[in-house]
């Protein structure tokens, strides 16, 4: 791992704790890498004079130590480092760990680079003991608030230090068992109708639980309590859903996380005291206005963990205007010293603010482009930091679907409309409902398209949630679990739907006030941009910006999102370096990539053009015929097709660029495979079943993907290529009588040796030579190659002299560099990626050692030979963001990547050119 990135050696010795308190902390916002997100900014907050409770960031080098070392620690860590840290805890608030008088107590909370919301674990009110209880309860003048905070400890400290939590939902947790039959036993239902002596029974009974479970006491002592929390912390750096997240969200697991432990403060020790989190901008639309929610008397958890709904933060204003205006300011102070949509949490603690966390707030795609134009506008940030503000892929949702109004409505006419509840996560979507994470994800391996409902959500749901569509909860606010994760997903969501009834038990869904009664598997549709819930299924329709430049049902000037597209667009155009093509076959497709901004055509897969209608059984007949009479005359049938669709595609394209590759057909993706599918071929094609089942036979291979394909194809058969370039130059002589010059770009397939290329280039250039001298008008064109195979990225340099251009086909240049069939690893490749033998899926993001090496070598050694070859990329990885990049970083003069991912790869493009 590169240790290196994150070392910080401090007189010699390396410093493993970082304090932090008012006005001067050990770390600050630049050492996320060390302290993790949390702590870096807790550091950063306290150092511009925040209000932050003192506390220490334990690094997360101690985080890899501990796994490099069978769970051990640096020398020292417990026996000097810790204490010195708390002393200085002690010494800012005048408390002692452990002292029955006075008692400091902490939180132990976990923090990696990047924000793991919820998939890690934290033990509030550490320290506390059958001693320090009463201590609190004293110092509190309190002791109800003393004994609750003391059950809650133990219950936290049991499930999670204790490992008590069951794993598998359906066991019930044996705190929660013991809770349940006290308020059975007193006939109460709620926590807060608990008396001391009942809290003081309940913990007694957690106790000799934790006795039973575990053959140990429970651990009074406060140093023994915080060596088995920070140990808890570093282990749920590798629980199963952490796991799970950082591979959804590609967060290697060598980062490690960092441990926080800090003052505790409280948000539950009255009406004067509460808890809450806000985002300096509203995190779904992008609003300049601050979102946020409170609860009163409660603790930190009880907001995010969607078990009370809580109040909008405009609510603090009337019940505690100074708090509110305080809070205003720390607003206005993250943002300009940021720059940037912060999420806070904050603790009011007998009316006194405390920050307990900021961080960069996660945003929908909509609110990312928002922010982002609005801040330049505010002068907050300039347009080149606006470009790196927004992922590639967030711009999805901007193009993602909505309702089709009229059916909305219409559905709502009809009594349709069950519910609404908060707009968490904007899109719409429809599918089956599914009451649990497991069969939602099995239903999505299925193919159906899935609503996950659920009272709420909690992190063990993130793979049911990744396979829905949407998510639909009773319980919860904008910042419950459901919510945070389905905008980080990218997800429809509607949270806290407090008018339906959900039971798990039968598997139904009523509603308040409503006779319907859905079950599972029925359709339902969400819009997460209204809160509206549907019954049944309603039809999505594109985003504005696709009405605006597909449908063109929209005008721009009627459509809110258009001019911060556009903005966004321009700034990414006037940055970018590399020219972003598309991957179409048809003229319709290339029309849409070019109000997407594509700016060629960088392959047209001739093989496609042949799937439809009558033209796959001339295929057929040209790929089953005898000898070179019967193959001519299939492509005599095949040419007008050909040439048509090459000139409807260059006159789509007008004088742009456009790519097109000669035959590319693995076999065994164009012949019939059933006997019924034989017999009707056989009836147009007048042969007989038994010669074309003969002659499928002959043609069998056993490895097609390596078999008579690409340039082998035109080698034995060189009246195919002369029937495709016949068509090509014809299509062009064509618009050129008719006063459009084009200048097509023929590609050869699958080349590994130049002398394939020389080989095919000669028929090409006889075939264009005699097009040309026909049609008596002259056209230019350009010969070039695929680089596909790995021998052609070695001998790049000999290839480019037969070239006048490559384009990396890195689809087979990942099948063939890998050794790994393009069609079959997806049996394997979930365990490769759980394992990180790759990052990242190879064919979805660029192998950049491999395959990227390859291709790096090719480019380098071709242009060596040729300074001005063209290169470019037309693997379906020239979509993907970080293969954006890696091409620009090798010089590539383009990226071909699919129509509707023309926008995504326009700014990966200038975020690539502005991090160069
Ligand atoms: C490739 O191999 O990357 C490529 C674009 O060609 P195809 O996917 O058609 O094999
Ligand atoms: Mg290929």
């Amino acid at each position: 791992m590169p240790q290196s990135e994150i070392t910080n050696e401090k007189a010699g010795s390396k410093q493993y704790i970082y304090s932090f308190s008012g006005g001067s902390s050990e770390g600050d916002a630049s050492m996320k890498n060390l302290l993790g997100g949390k702590g870096a900014n807790l550091a950063e907050m306290a150092n511009i004079g925040l209000p932050v409770p003192p506390g220490f960031t334990i690094s997360t080098e101690v985080c890899t130590y501990y796994y490099e070392n069978q769970k051990n620690y640096p020398k020292n860590l417990f026996e000097q480092g810790i204490p010195d840290a708390l002393r200085k805890i002690e010494e800012t608030l005048g408390k002692k760990f452990g002292d029955p008088e006075n008692p400091l107590l902490v939180s132990v909370r976990s923090g990696a680079r990047a924000s793991m919301p919820g998939m890690m674990d934290t033990i509030l009110n550490l320290g506390l003991n059958a001693q320090t209880v009463d201590g609190l309860a004293k110092k509190s003048g309190n002791p109800r608030f003393a004994w609750d905070c003391y059950r809650r400890f133990v219950q936290m400290y049991g499930d999670v230090v204790l490992d008590l939590k069951p794993t598998d939902k359906k066991q019930i947790d044996p705190f929660e068992k013991i809770l349940e039959a006290k308020k059975h036993e007193l006939g109460i239902e709620l926590d807060t109708e608990f008396t001391v002596e009942d809290l003081q029974s309940i913990v007694a009974d957690y106790k000799t639980a934790i006795l039973e479970k575990t053959g140990k006491t429970f651990p009074e002592d406060p140093h023994e309590q915080l060596i088995g929390a920070i140990g808890a912390v570093f282990n749920s750096w590798n629980n199963e859903r952490a796991i799970v997240y950082r591979k959804l969200n590609h967060i290697p697991g060598y980062w490690g996380t960092a441990c926080n432990v800090q003052a505790m403060v409280f948000g539950n020790m009255g009406l004067d005291c509460g808890t809450g989190v806000a985002f300096t901008r509203d995190a779904a639309t992008g609003d300049n206005i601050f979102y946020g929610e409170f609860l009163m008397n409660a603790q930190g958890e009880d907001v995010v963990a969607g078990t009370r709904t809580p109040l909008k933060i405009e609510q603090l204003k009337a019940e505690n205007p100074g708090i509110y205006d305080q809070l205003e300011e720390i607003r206005s102070i993250l943002e300009h010293h940021y720059h940037d949509m912060m999420d806070i949490e904050f603790t009011i603690e007998n009316n006194i603010l405390f920050m307990l966390q900021c961080r960069v707030g996660k945003r929908t795609g909509m609110a990312a482009v928002k922010i982002a134009v609005d801040m330049f506008n505010e002068k907050l940030i300039d347009e080149k930091e606006a470009l790196l503000r927004i992922e590639p892929e967030q711009l999805n949702q901007l193009l993602r679907p909505v309702f089709d109004m009229k059916e909305k409505q219409a559905a709502i006419q009809e009594g349709r409309l069950l519910a609404t509840g908060l707009n968490a996560g904007p899109g719409a979507a429809t599918g089956k409902i599914y009451f649990n994470a497991v069969d939602a994800y099995e239903a999505g391996k299925r193919g159906e398209a899935v609503i996950l409902v659920r009272i709420e959500t909690s992190p063990e749901d993130i793979k049911g949630m990744d396979a829905s569509e949407g998510i639909l909860t009773e319980r919860g606010g904008m910042t419950s679990h459901a919510a945070l994760v389905a905008r980080q997903m990218g997800k429809v969501c509607v949270a806290g739907c407090g008018a339906l009834s959900i039971d798990y038990q039968r598997g139904e869904l009523r509603v308040q006030g409503n006779d319907i009664v859905l079950h599972e598997g029925d359709y339902i549709s969400i819009d997460g941009s209204t809160g509206e819930v549907i019954a049944g299924k309603v039809a999505t329709k594109n985003s504005e910006i696709i009405e605006v430049l597909v449908d063109k049902s929209l005008k721009p000037e009627d459509a809110p999102t258009w001019p911060i597209y556009q903005q966004l667009m321009e700034w990414a155009d006037k940055y970018r370096k590399l020219n972003i093509r598309t991957n179409a076959d048809q003229p319709d497709q290339a029309e849409i990539a070019i109000t997407f901004g594509a700016e060629g055509i960088g392959l047209c897969r001739t093989e496609h053009m042949f799937f439809g209608g009558e033209r796959i059984d001339a295929m057929r007949e040209m790929i089953l015929a005898d000898d070179v009479d019967g193959r001519k005359i299939a492509l005599e049938k095949l040419l007008p097709y050909q040439r048509d669709d090459f000139y409807g595609l260059f006159k789509a394209m007008g004088s742009r660029p456009v790519t097109i590759r000669l035959l590319d057909p693995p076999l065994h993706e164009f012949l019939p495979h059933t006997d019924d599918e034989i017999r009707a071929l056989s009836i147009k094609i007048g042969r007989s079943f038994e010669e074309i089942k003969e002659r499928i036979g002959d043609l069998h291979e056993f490895n097609p993907m390596l078999g008579l394909r690409g340039c082998r194809l035109g080698i034995l058969h060189p009246e195919i290529t002369v029937m495709q370039v016949r068509a090509i130059i014809e299509a062009a002589c064509k618009l050129k009588k008719e006063g459009l010059e084009v200048v097509p770009e023929i590609m050869v397939p699958l080349v590994s040796t130049v002398k394939e290329l020389e080989i095919t280039s000669e028929v090409i250039h006889k075939t264009a030579r005699s097009v040309i001298a026909e049609q008596g008008t002259g056209v230019k064109y350009l010969v070039g190659t695929m680089i596909e195979v790995p021998r052609a990225a070695i001998t790049s340099d000999q290839i480019a002299t037969a070239a006048d251009f490559f384009s990396y086909g890195t689809n087979d240049l990942t099948q063939m560099g890998l050794g790994m069939s393009r069609d079959d690893s997806g049996q394997f490749l979930p365990i490769y990626q759980q394992h990180e033998i790759f990052a990242r899926n190879p064919f979805e993001s660029i192998d950049k050692d491999g395959v990227g090496r390859l291709m790096s070598i090719s480019a380098k050694e071709g242009r060596a030979v040729k300074p001005e070859l063209k290169l470019g990329i037309c693997g379906e990885h020239g979509g993907d963001p970080s293969t954006v990049e890696f091409c620009h970083q090798l010089g590539l003069n383009y990226v071909s990547c699919s129509p509707y991912r023309v926008p995504i790869a326009r700014l990966a493009a200038a975020r690539a050119a502005l991090k160069g």
